[in-house]
Formats: C-alpha cells, sequence, structure tokens
C-alpha cells in the first residue's frame, strides 16, 4: 500500500494529520507532508480513515503490485 497525495486539491484542512499524526504532517497553511509512504499495518485503519475524511479528497491509497 502507498499513498499519495494529489497536491493540487490538499487545502491544508489536516484532517489526515488528526487521524493518522504519524503519516501525515500538515503545517500551518501548508499542505500534507507524507511522513511515511508505507505505513505498517498497526496504523492502517488511521489512514483509512484519513483517506475517507479529507474534505478535498486529496488522498488516494495505491495498491502495490503483489510479488510474493
Ligand atoms: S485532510 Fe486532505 S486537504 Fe486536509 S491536509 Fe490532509 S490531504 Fe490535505
Amino acid at each position: 500500500m502507498k499513498i499519495v497525495a494529489d497536491l493540487d486539491l490538499c487545502q491544508g484542512h489536516a484532517v489526515c494529520a488528526a487521524e493518522a499524526p504519524t503519516v501525515f504532517s500538515v503545517p500551518k497553511r501548508g499542505q500534507v507532508e507524507i511522513l511515511d509512504q508505507n505505513p505498517g499495518e498497526d496504523v492502517k485503519t488511521d489512514v483509512a480513515n484519513a483517506v475517507r475524511y479529507c474534505p478535498t479528497q486529496a488522498l488516494m491509497l495505491v495498491a502495490e503490485d503483489a510479488t510474493h
């Protein structure tokens, strides 16, 4: 799983940082910064919530190729 942020859409609401503070950081009047591109299982739910609740739908989860 990889997180992709569309900075054309991000308006810095920081909902994502509230949901998953170890994965997203949003400076005051700035845009989202992804701290961890491949977050572990333990924060998966938080990341999913961040994606769901982002008001501008700027976040996407991209499945990585399964190469098991
Ligand atoms: S919640 Fe969405 S719009 Fe707000 S900072 Fe995060 S990515 Fe940007």
